[in-house]
């Protein structure tokens, strides 16, 4: 099933997502290359987060076609949950289980999804979390960890699965701002390590610093799409003028 290497790990073509009567996203085309970044930018609504819970069919598209490493997962035939446990999603709150401790927190898709045993579900865990800097928070329950540790948890639990793709959706926008740069961090560590990362992110610095390719959302079109260096340092459209003027 394997693709030839360079083929995109993540292709979406000419989606279309509505809600009710409203087009949210439209004609949405993405390629993804294997150990890249892809920043998603643009205003709140403009369709960021609904397109990577289409990447990771949490939303049923209406139009269109997306394939990870050449399987076409929008045809009525993928096997869902088989393309949800090759893809790793964090979002902006870190949605660990309170009553949990970190290890069980990270352990338990593998452990129950994937069927990995407890012992090297663990072991697995606890390399990731010394790499994250969290060696000594295994035993520790959510509530005692601040919010750019549970973020760094719910990385780790994305991770743990070895997933193809890490979806990551505004993963510093609920942290207290001298938090931030620990989790940014983890992001730019994972892009060293070759993981293949699609985000969507208000952080521009970081994404001109981190992102191999960005796309510009607005009113559910990716209206720009250009390297990190074009799209920032050149914009094309006007609108995306006006908006990095305002955000930055
Ligand atoms: P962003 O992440 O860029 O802020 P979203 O993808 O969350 O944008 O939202 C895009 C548009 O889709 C918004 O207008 C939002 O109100 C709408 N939307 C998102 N999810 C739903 C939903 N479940 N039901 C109805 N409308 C939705
Ligand atoms: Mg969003």
């Amino acid at each position: 099933m394997s693709e030839s290497p360079g083929a995109p790990v993540l292709r979406m073509e000419s989606v279309r997502k509505t809600f009710g009567g409203s087009v949210v996203l439209r004609d949405v085309c993405l390629e993804v290359a294997p150990h890249t970044v892809t920043a998603l930018i643009g205003a709140s609504g403009s369709g960021k987060s609904t397109l990577l819970r289409c990447a990771n069919l949490l939303e049923e598209i209406d139009d269109g076609a997306i394939w990870l490493d050449g399987e076409e997962i929008t045809d009525p035939r993928a096997d869902q949950d088989a393309v949800r446990r090759r893809i790793g999603v964090v979002f902006q709150a870190y949605n660990l289980f309170p009553h949990m401790t970190v290890l069980e927190n990270i352990t338990l898709a593998p452990r129950r999804v994937h069927g990995v045993p407890r012992a090297q579900a663990e072991e697995r865990a606890r390399e990731l979390l010394e790499r994250l800097g969290l060696g000594d928070k295994a035993g520790a329950y959510p509530d005692r960890l601040s919010g750019g540790q549970q973020q760094r948890v719910a990385i780790v639990r994305a991770l743990a699965v070895r997933p193809r793709l890490l979806l990551l959706d505004e993963i510093t926008a609920a942290l207290d701002p001298e938090l931030v740069g620990e989790v940014l961090a983890v992001v730019r560590d994972l892009k060293d390590d070759g993981m293949t990362m699609v985000l969507a992110t208000h952080e521009m610095g970081f994404a001109r610093e981190v992102a191999d390719q960005v796309c510009f959302l607005d009113g559910g079109v990716v209206l720009e799409r250009g390297t990190a260096e074009q799209v920032f340092g050149d914009p094309r459209q006007e609108r995306t003028r006006r908006f990095l003027r305002r955000i930055v």
